[in-house]
C-alpha cells in the first residue's frame, strides 16, 4: 500500500485535509518566508494515532513535521528539503484531561489553544503563567516545543517553567508517559526538560501536565514615559525593589515604535499630551482587592521622585487597560503595514541592554543612516524585538538585500554583550546559521549526540535546529 494511503487509514476520513483551499493555512508560514509543498496534512485525534503515524513513517524513513498553531516565526513547522515528509498537525488533540485547583495543575493535550487553557485555569480561580500575543492561535504543544516566552516571563518564567510532566511520542513510535504532576522528583535524568524547546526534533509532545498559580484578584496596568529606552532598565530595578514578583509584565516600547502604531492602526492614541523617547508598559498584580493600583502608584511616585520617569498613567477601567495593551499588541501589524522589516528576537543580560543599544545603533547607522529602529519587547526578562524597518527613501527589495550584513552586525553585537540570537522564537530553519556561528562547539556536539540517541534515523522534523 502507498504510504499516504496507509497514513490516511490510521486517521480516518476526518483526519486529513487534501483540498487546496483548506490546506493553505497549514502550508504557509506566518511571515510568508517558507511554504510547504505537500498534498496532504494529517490531523490525528489521539496520542495512539500519532504513535501509529510515527511507526509507519519510521519503518519507511519518512520525515514527520509536527505542527501546532503554525504561528512560529523561524520556519520550524514547514516541510523543507527533498526527502519524503508528512505534516502532522495536532489541533484535534484538544482535550483538557484534568484541572485541579487544589493540586494547582492541569493536564492538557498538545492541540489545546493557549487562550482556552488560560480560561480553563481562571474557571477554577487559578492562572496559567504563559501569555503571548499569538495566544488565540498558538497551541500548547507548539508553546512547549519552542519554549515560548511572552508577556509574563518576569513573574512565571518561560513555557519550560510551566511543565510538570509530558506525554511524548518518540521517534520509533513508542509513547513515553511522563505525565506526572509532582513538584519534586529526583528519580533520574530530567527527560521532560529535553523535549521542551526541542522544536519537534526529539519527540512529538501529545499532552502536558502544567503548573497553575493562585489567581491575583487585582491588576493595575500603567504606561510610563521615559527620557530614553536605556531608562527602562533602572526603572525596572526600582519597580522590582518595591513590587517584587507582583510586577507581572514590563514591556518596552520606543517612541519610533509607538509612532508606527499610531500611524497605521485605527483608533489608537497615546494617553500623554507630549511625546517621549520611550515608554514602559507595566502591570502589577495583587491578591488584595485594590492593592495592585495603590502599590503601583507608590512605586511610580518613588520613581518620579528619583528622576527615573517623566510621566505615567494608570488605567482606571478595563477599557483603558485594553487600550494600553492594544498599543503593544498592534506593533507587529503596524510594522507589516509600514513595509519591509528585518527582525531580530534577541536576549541580553538586562544590565547590559543600554550599552548594547547605544553601540549597536551607532554601528547600524554607520551602515544605513536612515534605517528605522523599531525596538520593543519583554525587556523585563532581558528580551528585545530589535527590528530594523526600511528607510522611507528606500525600496523594500534593496533593503532586503542588506539583511545578511545588517543581521550579522546585530547578532555579532548581541554575542559580544553575552546575549542570545534567539530569545524565544527558537532556531527552526531561519536561525540555523546563527546556531553554528555563535553556539559553542561542545554544546553543538552534545545536541547532536542527544538527537542521535533519540532519533537515530533523523525522521523527526529533519533539517531543523541542527
Ligand atoms: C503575533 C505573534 C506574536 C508572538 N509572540 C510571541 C511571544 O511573545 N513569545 C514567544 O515565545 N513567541 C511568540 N510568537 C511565536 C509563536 O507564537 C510561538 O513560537 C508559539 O509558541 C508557537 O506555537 P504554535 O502552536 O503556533 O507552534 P508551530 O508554529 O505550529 O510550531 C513551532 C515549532 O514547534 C514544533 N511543534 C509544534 N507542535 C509540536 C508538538 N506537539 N510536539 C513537538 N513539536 C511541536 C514545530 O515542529 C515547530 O518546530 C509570536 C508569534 C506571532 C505570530
Amino acid at each position: 500500500m502507498d504510504y499516504l494511503d496507509e497514513l490516511k487509514k490510521i486517521v480516518g476520513v476526518e483526519g486529513y485535509v487534501d483540498d487546496a483551499a483548506a490546506l493553505e493555512p497549514y502550508l504557509r508560514e506566518w511571515r510568508g518566508r517558507y511554504t510547504s509543498d505537500v498534498p496532504i496534512v494529517l490531523l490525528p485525534s489521539s496520542t495512539r494515532q500519532v504513535a501509529q503515524l510515527v511507526s509507519v513513517c519510521a519503518a519507511r524513513s519518512i520525515g514527520v513535521i509536527p505542527q501546532g498553531g503554525n504561528t512560529g516565526l523561524v520556519g520550524g513547522s514547514v516541510v523543507h528539503g527533498g526527502r519524503a515528509q508528512v505534516l502532522v498537525n495536532l489541533r484535534r488533540l484538544d482535550r483538557i484531561r484534568e484541572v485541579s485547583a487544589d493540586g494547582e495543575f492541569m493536564i492538557a493535550e498538545a492541540g489545546c489553544v493557549l487562550a482556552a487553557l488560560q480560561e480553563a485555569a481562571e474557571e477554577v480561580d487559578r492562572v496559567l503563567g504563559l501569555s503571548l500575543s499569538a495566544e488565540g492561535s498558538c497551541r500548547i504543544g507548539g508553546n512547549l516545543a519552542t519554549d515560548a516566552g511572552g508577556l509574563n516571563v518576569l513573574r512565571y518564567g518561560t513555557a519550560r517553567h510551566q511543565v510538570l510532566g509530558l506525554e511524548v511520542v518518540l521517534a520509533d513510535g513508542r509513547i513515553w508517559n511522563g505525565l506526572r504532576t509532582l513538584r519534586k522528583n529526583t528519580a533520574g535524568y530530567d527527560l521532560r526538560g529535553l523535549f521542551v524547546g526541542s522544536e519537534g526534533t526529539l519527540g512529538i509532545i501529545t499532552a502536558a501536565a502544567l503548573r497553575l498559580y493562585p489567581r491575583p484578584s487585582d491588576l493595575a496596568t500603567g504606561l510610563v514615559a521615559l527620557d530614553s529606552p536605556a531608562e527602562a532598565i533602572p526603572l525596572l530595578g526600582s519597580l522590582r525593589s518595591r513590587l517584587a514578583d507582583d510586577l507581572v509584565a514590563y514591556e518596552l516600547v520606543t517612541d519610533a515604535t509607538l509612532e508606527l502604531v499610531l500611524r497605521n492602526i485605527p483608533d489608537t492614541r497615546t494617553p500623554f499630551d507630549d511625546r517621549y523617547k520611550a515608554y514602559a508598559l507595566v502591570e502589577n498584580a495583587s491578591h488584595n482587592p485594590g492593592g495592585a493600583r495603590s502599590a503601583l502608584e507608590q512605586a511610580l511616585e518613588a520613581a518620579l521622585g528619583g528622576g527615573l520617569i517623566r510621566d505615567a498613567v494608570i488605567a482606571t477601567s478595563g477599557e483603558q487597560r485594553r487600550a494600553l495593551w492594544r498599543l503593544r499588541h498592534s506593533i507587529s501589524d503596524a510594522q507589516t503595514r509600514e513595509g519591509a522589516s528585518i527582525k531580530h528576537d534577541i536576549s541580553l543580560p538586562i544590565e547590559r541592554i543600554p550599552a548594547f543599544m547605544d553601540d549597536c545603533e551607532s554601528r547600524i547607522r554607520a551602515m544605513l543612516p536612515d534605517v528605522r529602529f523599531i525596538v520593543f519587547g519583554h525587556v523585563g526578562d532581558g528580551s528585545l524585538h530589535y527590528n530594523l524597518t526600511v528607510p522611507e527613501n528606500m525600496d523594500s527589495e534593496s533593503f532586503r538585500a542588506k539583511e545578511p550584513e545588517l543581521s550579522r552586525m546585530v547578532f555579532d553585537r548581541v554575542h559580544a554583550y553575552g546575549g542570545s540570537f534567539s530569545a524565544e522564537h527558537g532556531v527552526g530553519l531561519l536561525r540555523r546559521p546563527e546556531l553554528r556561528r555563535y553556539v559553542d562547539g561542545v554544546e553543538i556536539d552534545l545536541m547532536r549526540r542527544i538527537k542521535q540517541a533519540l532519533d537515530p534515523h533523523g525522521i523527526l522534523n529533519p533539517g531543523k535546529v541542527l
